[in-house]
């Protein structure tokens, strides 16, 4: 039986819009989707502002009503502790975050995050009831060496280290040289990852989880190509993040269009 997946069109801010420009920027963001008579219950819309903007974001979404999910960009894999600078996963749940964005590979390469960590990350937000947003992805290097798959099945097996396939879980699939580069992978390329993280699902917690999970694509996404990017049966919405920060690109993409 084909499963349905509710796709999934997530915003990561990165350390762009300060907590002012957040509380405009989401207000304008519900007006775009609603205009656009957005059905947020066939396409789920997520955004991942800065830790500072996550309360007034959070006040706004509950105030206003808002459909629109929101999350972290990272979080601790501790609980809490001396620990400086960190965000636990429990804090984050008590803003109403409904996911956390784990293994970015700005994390992974700026702040030499490993597979371990990257594990106890999704172990933690697992704890606190958060949905992870697991990223893998292969360099370019990566892609010359092993091929395209290798690495990011890799990724994603080290970081199932531990998850029970009760879990809820998103996987994305980035290509780091196709992030902030322009240079979009092909939805072809995207697919063919997809269908092995699929596969790796399967084999580590079940076909069932495998069917249920969401696997997106992301690097370079825009309106202008994710209609390709969501025609592909295992491709099932987009981290986005440079074209996340217009409001009539990110609704565009919202509707594949
Ligand atoms: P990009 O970034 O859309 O600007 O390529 C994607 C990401 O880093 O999540």
């Amino acid at each position: 039986m084909a499963v349905s997946r509710v796709p999934l069109i997530a915003g990561n801010w990165k350390m762009n819009l300060d907590h002012l420009q957040a509380i405009a920027f989401v207000q304008k963001l519900a007006w775009s989707l609603a205009d656009a008579k957005h059905d947020f219950a066939a396409v789920e819309v997520a955004v991942f502002p800065p830790f500072t903007d996550l309360r007034s974001v959070q006040t706004l979404v509950a105030a206003d009503k808002l459909p629109l999910a929101y999350g972290g960009q990272d979080l601790s894999a501790q609980d809490s502790g001396a620990y400086t600078g960190e965000i636990p996963g429990g804090f984050l749940k008590q803003l109403d975050c409904g996911y956390v964005i784990i293994g970015h590979s700005e994390r992974r390469t700026m702040h030499a995050e490993t597979d371990e960590v990257v594990a106890a990350k999704v172990q933690a937000a697992l704890r606190h009831d958060l949905v992870p947003i697991i990223c893998v992805g292969e360099t370019a290097e990566d892609l010359e060496e092993h091929g395209p798959s290798a690495v990011p099945v890799a990724q994603l097996k080290a970081a199932l280290a531990g998850v029970s396939s009760a879990a809820d879980i998103v996987v994305a699939y980035e290509p780091v040289w196709a992030i902030g580069s322009g240079q979009a992978a092909t939805p072809e390329q995207a697919e063919q990852v997809a269908a092995a993280l699929r596969a790796t699902l399967a084999e580590t917690l079940g076909e069932d989880v495998a069917a249920k999970t969401r696997i997106l694509y992301g690097g370079s996404v825009k309106a202008a190509n994710i209609a390709g990017f969501m025609r592909e049966p295992n491709v099932d919405g987009a981290l986005v993040g440079g074209a996340s920060l217009d409001i009539d690109e990110f609704s565009s993409i919202a509707r594949f269009q």
